[in-house]
C-alpha cells in the first residue's frame, strides 16, 4: 500500500504560552480601564485596519496575535469598566475568564467521562443550593437567559399539553385550544419570541399592566385567568419576574406561587438578572419560597460575572425537559456506543456521555459552561457572592436616597434590587404637570445621557417608565466601587445643569 506523504497542518497546535504572553500586556492594560474609551470616536481608524478580504493565504499565528494585541483588544467593549452601570452586562473577573479558556481548550464538548462534565453537574448543584432550591430540582447551563427562558417555557408547554393528553413534542401544537402565557408588561421581550418559537404564537402572551411598584397585579391576573378559562383558553404558564431588566422589580412571588398552585398553572420565574438578590437578607423576603416555582432562570453571566454565554434553567421536574427536548437516538451517536455491561469496567472516557446534558435542551455539541460557576463559587464562596449582591443593592439604595434628597433629581421607580431609575428635572419644570412637561424632560434626559457617556466617567443606560425616558443604572459589575457611584451622581447633576442651560430650561 502506498501511503500519502505527511501533509502540513497550517494552524498552530503548540505555542500556547507564547501566544498568551503576546496578548497578556494588552489585556492587562485594557482591564485597568485607566482612560475613558476612545474606541467609538476612532472607529474609522481601527475598522479600516481590520477590514480586509478573505485571505487566500494566511498571515500565520504571529500576524493574528499582533493584530489582536494592537488593534482588537484595545478596541473592545468597556462594559467591565468600574463606571459602567448600563444594561445588565459586565466583563468577567479573572478566575472565570481563565477557566473559560481552560474549558475551551480541554473541557469541550461537555460530554464524556471527564472532569468538566462532572463539574457541569456540580456547578449546577452548587447554584441550586446557593439560591436555596432543593437538590431534587434539575438544571442545565445555557448560552444565556433567552435560551434558558425558552427551555423553561418549553417544559411548561409540555406540561400543559400532557395534561390534555397531548404530547406536543411528538404531535405538534395545533391540538391545544388557545394557549396563554401570562406576564406583566415589564417582562423581558424575549417572552414573545419564546411563544413564537414554540408554536403558541406571540398572541398567546397576555401582558398585564404593572402596578405602581412595577409588579404584576395578582388580582388582575386572577380575573384574567378565570375569564380566559371560561372562554376555553388553556393557561400554559405564568412568567414572573425576579428582577425586571428595566427597573429591577420583583413580582410578588409568594402570592404568585400560591395562585399558580391553586390554579394548577406552571410558575416560571425569570431571574436572569435578579434571582441572586435572594442572597441579600434585606430583600430575601421578596422572593418568597422559590421552591414553589416549576422553573427558574438565572444568568451566571450577569451578577456572577462569568464570561458571556452563560445562563441556567432549573426545573422541578427534569423528565419534562427531557420529554420536551427529546432526541431520537442517532446511529452515529447513541446507536454506535458499545453496550456497556452493567458494572463492567470502563475502558475509556469515550465509553459514556457522562451526565447527558445534551438531552435537556437544544444544543448538541455544547461547551462546558458550568465550570465557570464552579470556579467562581470555589474562589469566593457563598460569602463572596453574597457580599457582592448586598453591596450592589446597597449602592442602589444609597443612590436612591441621594436622588430623593436632590432638588433636581427624581426617582422614577421603587428600588428593590441593584437597579435604579431616575431623571433630571430642572427647577423651571418642577411645578409643571406631567403630560405637559414629559416631552421636554424626555429630550433633556436623552441629551443628558449622551453627555454623561461622552465624558466617559460614568456609563448608565436608559429605559422608559410609564412613558417617560429615564436614566437607569444597574449594578452587577464587580469592579464598581463606592467612589464610582459618587462620581455617577456628580456627573448626572453636572451634566443635567449644563444640558438644562443649553436647552434654555
Ligand atoms: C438579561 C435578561 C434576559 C435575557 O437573557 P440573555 O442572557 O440576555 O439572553 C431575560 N430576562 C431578564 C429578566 C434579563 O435580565
Amino acid at each position: 500500500m502506498e501511503l500519502i506523504k505527511e501533509q502540513q497542518e497550517y494552524a498552530s497546535t503548540t505555542g500556547l504560552s507564547e501566544a498568551l504572553e503576546t496578548l497578556l500586556p494588552a489585556l492587562e492594560t485594557f482591564l485597568a480601564f485607566a482612560e475613558p474609551e476612545q474606541t467609538a470616536l476612532q472607529r474609522e481608524i481601527w475598522s479600516a485596519q481590520l477590514d480586509e478580504p478573505l485571505p487566500q493565504v494566511g498571515c500565520g499565528a504571529e500576524g493574528v496575535l499582533q493584530e489582536l494585541r494592537d488593534v482588537v483588544i484595545p478596541n473592545g467593549l468597556h462594559c467591565g469598566a468600574p463606571g459602567f452601570s448600563g444594561w445588565v452586562a459586565t466583563s468577567p473577573t479573572t478566575i472565570p475568564a481563565v477557566t473559560h479558556l481552560a474549558s475551551a481548550l480541554v473541557g469541550s464538548p461537555c460530554l464524556g467521562i471527564q472532569a468538566f462534565n462532572f463539574l457541569e453537574n456540580l456547578g449546577m448543584s452548587w447554584l441550586k443550593s446557593l439560591i436555596g432550591l432543593p437538590e431534587s430540582f434539575q438544571g442545565l447551563f445555557t448560552s444565556g437567559g433567552s435560551v434558558a427562558n425558552l427551555l423553561g417555557l418549553g417544559a411548561a408547554r409540555q406540561h400543559a399539553f400532557e395534561r390534555e393528553g397531548i404530547d406536543p413534542a411528538r404531535d405538534g401544537v395545533a391540538a391545544l385550544p388557545k394557549p396563554r402565557i401570562y406576564a406583566s408588561e415589564e417582562t423581558h421581550h424575549i417572552i414573545y419570541r419564546a411563544a413564537a418559537v414554540f408554536g403558541l404564537g406571540r398572541s398567546a402572551v397576555v401582558m398585564l399592566p404593572a402596578n405602581e411598584r412595577m409588579q404584576i397585579d395578582v388580582a388582575s391576573l386572577r380575573e384574567r385567568v378565570l375569564r380566559d378559562r371560561e372562554e376555553g383558553c388553556t393557561p400554559v404558564a405564568v412568567m414572573a419576574n425576579a428582577g425586571t431588566t428595566s427597573t429591577g422589580a420583583v413580582d410578588p412571588l409568594a402570592e404568585l406561587g400560591a395562585f399558580c398552585h391553586e390554579q394548577n398553572i406552571w410558575l416560571h420565574v425569570d431571574g436572569a438578572y435578579g434571582l441572586l438578590g435572594v442572597l441579600d437578607p434585606s430583600v430575601k423576603h421578596l422572593f418568597g419560597d422559590l421552591a414553589l416555582a416549576d422553573s427558574l432562570v438565572v444568568d451566571p453571566h450577569k451578577w456572577m460575572a462569568t464570561s458571556m454565554g452563560s445562563g441556567a434553567i432549573i426545573v422541578r421536574d427534569k423528565a419534562l425537559l427531557e420529554r420536551a427536548f427529546m432526541l431520537l437516538p442517532a446511529v452515529y451517536i447513541e446507536g454506535s456506543q458499545p453496550v456497556q455491561q452493567e458494572d463492567g469496567p470502563l475502558t475509556s472516557q469515550f465509553d459514556g456521555f457522562g451526565y447527558p446534558f445534551h438531552e435537556l435542551g437544544f444544543e448538541h455539541t455544547l461547551p462546558s459552561r458550568g465550570v465557570e460557576v464552579w470556579a467562581l463559587l470555589k474562589e469566593i464562596g457563598v460569602e463572596g457572592i453574597r457580599a457582592r449582591v448586598c453591596r450592589h443593592n446597597e449602592y442602589a439604595r444609597n443612590l436612591a436616597e441621594a436622588i430623593q434628597a436632590s432638588p433636581n433629581l427624581e426617582l422614577a421607580a421603587p428600588v428593590m434590587l441593584s437597579t435604579f431609575c431616575y431623571r433630571y428635572i430642572p427647577s423651571s419644570l418642577q411645578a409643571v404637570d406631567e403630560p405637559t412637561r414629559s416631552a421636554d424632560l424626555n429630550r433633556l434626559n436623552q441629551q443628558l445621557l449622551t453627555r454623561v457617556r461622552a465624558r466617559g466617567r460614568s456609563m448608565p443606560s436608559a429605559t422608559f417608565v410609564r412613558g417617560n425616558f429615564v436614566l437607569r443604572s444597574c449594578f452587577i459589575n464587580p469592579r464598581t466601587t463606592y467612589e464610582d457611584i459618587l462620581t455617577l451622581i456628580d456627573e448626572i447633576e453636572l451634566c443635567g445643569a449644563e444640558v438644562s442651560a443649553s436647552l434654555g430650561f
